[in-house]
């Protein structure tokens, strides 16, 4: 058979898409001016969200029948950016059997047991599937590339002096074999400013019905603040690929922020063309049998 040159899907431009230049202090947390933003703009930024949620329901039904390729949403961010809120917001809808979403918490010892791809695997979408994750395989390049004392629990039988590249390397070539393999990967880093971060780590002290969500760990990552930004630079810089890319959504402005994860999700599903599997002639023909069977059975 030959080769086929056909190149693995790319997702539509987009103004938020991580280039090899890619520099987090000129990355913007905030909506660009001319959008709508604040309390002003939510009205709109809701009523835009809507709109491209009901889009992409009807998408992912053909995406579901077509029962070929998947889609692989990929969530990262600093404590209080908004992942949950947005995941819930893109994908609310959605018929529950055609998404699955997963948070990857601090590695088990079962998950240490095995390569550091290996529990980001068994999560991926199947076929016809829409996955999400919340965290991913990019802590592997992020939390642990801040703390690299973890590196010593991970049972590695070596640690080179590249092993920030080799991984890089392991995870640029395993997102390459699945976008080969019909996994189209988005990968969003929800931008927030340190100062938004401050005030909803606040709000979570001061109000009752937030308590639950305040974590003294986060007080522990704040403090490494900037060797975060500096892990998530490197990261989205070497791991942006055509058939992969990662954008990065100004977080401040919760609306703006999932409107515009939903756009881009819609956009992509929408260039991913994903269609009713078409009938041949011949099963026409059969299902016009059928029909005049189930008939002739009241
Ligand atoms: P939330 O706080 O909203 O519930 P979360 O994603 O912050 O969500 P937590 O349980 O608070 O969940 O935190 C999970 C922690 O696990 C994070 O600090 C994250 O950096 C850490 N983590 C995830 N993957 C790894 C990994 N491979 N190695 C080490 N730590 C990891
Ligand atoms: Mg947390």
């Amino acid at each position: 058979m030959p080769r086929s040159s056909k190149k693995p899907f790319t997702p539509p431009k987009h103004d938020f898409k991580v280039g090899s230049r890619f520099r987090i202090s000129k990355a913007s947390t905030e909506p660009p001016k001319g959008a709508p933003s604040g309390k002003k703009g939510r009205p709109k930024n809701e009523a835009i969200l809507a709109e491209h949620v009901s889009e992409i329901y009807e998408l992912q039904r053909r995406l579901y029948a077509d029962n070929t390729r998947s889609l692989l949403l990929v969530f990262q961010a600093m404590d209080a950016a908004g992942k949950d809120g947005t995941i819930r917001a893109v994908m609310t809808g959605i018929n529950p059997a055609g998404c699955e979403v997963t948070s990857f918490k601090r590695p088990s010892s079962e998950e240490l047991d095995h390569d550091f791809l290996w529990r980001a695997s068994k999560a991926l979408p199947q076929r016809g599937r829409i996955g999400v994750f919340n965290r991913s395989h990019y802590e592997e390049v992020l939390v642990v590339r801040v703390f690299p004392k973890i590196l010593e629990h991970q049972r590695l039988p070596r640690v080179s002096d590249d092993v920030w590249e080799e991984r890089f390397e392991s995870i640029n070539e395993f997102e390459h074999h699945l976008a080969r393999n019909g996994t189209t990967i988005l990968k969003f880093f929800l931008h927030v400013s340190k100062e938004e971060q401050t005030k909803r780590l606040l709000e979570r002290i001061d109000d009752p019905r937030k308590n639950w969500k305040f974590e003294s760990g986060d007080l522990d990552m704040r403090d490494h603040w900037d060797s975060f930004m500096g892990a998530y630079e490197k990261t989205l810089r070497e791991t942006s690929k055509p058939w992969a890319p990662w954008y990065c959504i100004p977080a401040d402005d919760k609306r703006y922020m999932r409107r515009t994860v939903a756009e881009i999700v819609r956009d992509t599903l929408k260039a991913m063309k994903p269609e009713y599997p078409k009938m041949s002639d011949e099963e026409k023909a059969r299902l016009s049998e059928y029909r005049k069977r189930l008939l002739a059975q009241r």
